[in-house]
């Protein structure tokens, strides 16, 4: 090493969190044709997916060692590249063997599994789309929640936040994607507000979704659910489909935020944590703060439905 070199201090450190591989959680992802290390699975700053969010992606859960639904995760993410005239080297079954093994590879029985797929760059940084290598990814890191353990036991807390869900004419939501300016603007304004997450409005005022959830209410024993200008969750589906199992009548329809705040029970849904209770919205109880008794029965369906083959796969681990 030169003189010059040992007397020059080093270069002052802004932030190395970046390059910090313990920063990552543990989990293995694909990329390229290989399964690597979280800290190793990285993208160029010229691939679309970052430079403008041309990306679509979704998020299938493992719980007990299974995965959960995963053939109407894979349809929704064969829709959402079809729509967007993205290809990739591999087939459902493809995607599927690729989403198990960077499971198994992890070792996570609990797991969040994420497959993407963004525009990607061109050599020559072409501004055409058509000209960009899509690229496709998965990954599978420790299972994740919007609610923490305490949350799910007295409900959240939520805001309304006046943004508005980009709308269906500029975005079809039924793309899973990572336009999430106005969800994340919608968090701000809620912990400005002593909440600890969010709704966001449609573009009629209604109340729409969440960063990365539905929501529902119930009134009357009937629950609703927004109809338009959000994605359409599996969680959601999963709703649904257990109401039908129980003889409870759901639908999706527009639900105001006067309707939201007037409703017996509030509950949001989503992969990241299933059916969540909500307790208090803009500060005001829900059902006297106490997570209802329909909330509570549909969490517990939902977990037992987990094990059950008609409804989940087994992942093999090594
Ligand atoms: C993923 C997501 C949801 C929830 O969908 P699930 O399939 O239930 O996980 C809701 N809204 C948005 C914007 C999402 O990205």
């Amino acid at each position: 090493m030169s003189q010059i070199a040992q007397d020059t201090p080093p270069p002052p450190v802004v932030s190395d969190r970046h390059i910090d591989p313990h920063s990552y959680p543990d989990g293995i992802a694909f990329l390229d044709g290989q399964y690597l290390p979280m800290s190793q699975a990285k993208v160029s700053v010229l691939d679309w997916g970052f430079l403008h969010s041309d990306a679509t992606y979704d998020t299938v859960h493992v719980w007990n060692g299974r995965f959960f639904r995963l053939d109407l995760h894979l349809d929704r993410f064969f829709g959402g590249l079809e729509k967007l005239r993205m290809t990739i080297p591999f087939d459902r079954d493809g995607i599927a063997e690729i989403l198990h093994n960077c499971t198994a590879l992890s070792g996570h029985r609990a797991a969040y599994v994420e497959m993407l797929c963004t525009r990607g760059a061109s050599p020559s940084f072409s501004r055409d789309p058509r000209q960009a290598i899509n690229r496709f990814m998965a990954f599978a890191v420790p299972f994740g929640s919007v609610a923490n353990a305490e949350q799910l036991q007295r409900g959240l807390h939520v805001a309304i936040s006046d943004k508005v869900r980009i709308p269906p004419a500029s975005i079809d939501p039924a793309i899973k994607n990572y336009h999430w300016l106005d969800l994340v603007r919608g968090l701000y304004d809620a912990y400005d507000r002593g909440a600890e997450t969010a709704l966001i409005l449609d573009f009629n005022g209604n109340v729409a979704e969440g960063p990365g959830f539905n929501v529902f209410r119930v009134k009357d024993g009937v629950l609703a659910t927004p109809a338009i200008g959000v994605l359409p969750g599996i969680t959601r589906r999963t709703v649904f489909d257990l109401c039908g199992e129980e003889g409870l009548t759901a639908k999706a329809a527009d639900v105001s935020i006067a309707s939201l705040k007037a409703a017996d029970e509030v509950f949001i849904t989503s992969t990241a944590g299933g059916i969540m209770p909500v307790t208090k919205v803009d500060g005001a109880d829900i059902a006297g703060g106490k997570v209802g008794p329909i909330t509570s029965r549909l969490m517990a369906l939902y977990w037992q439905k987990h094990d059950d083959p008609a409804w989940s796969t087994e992942v093999h681990y090594p």
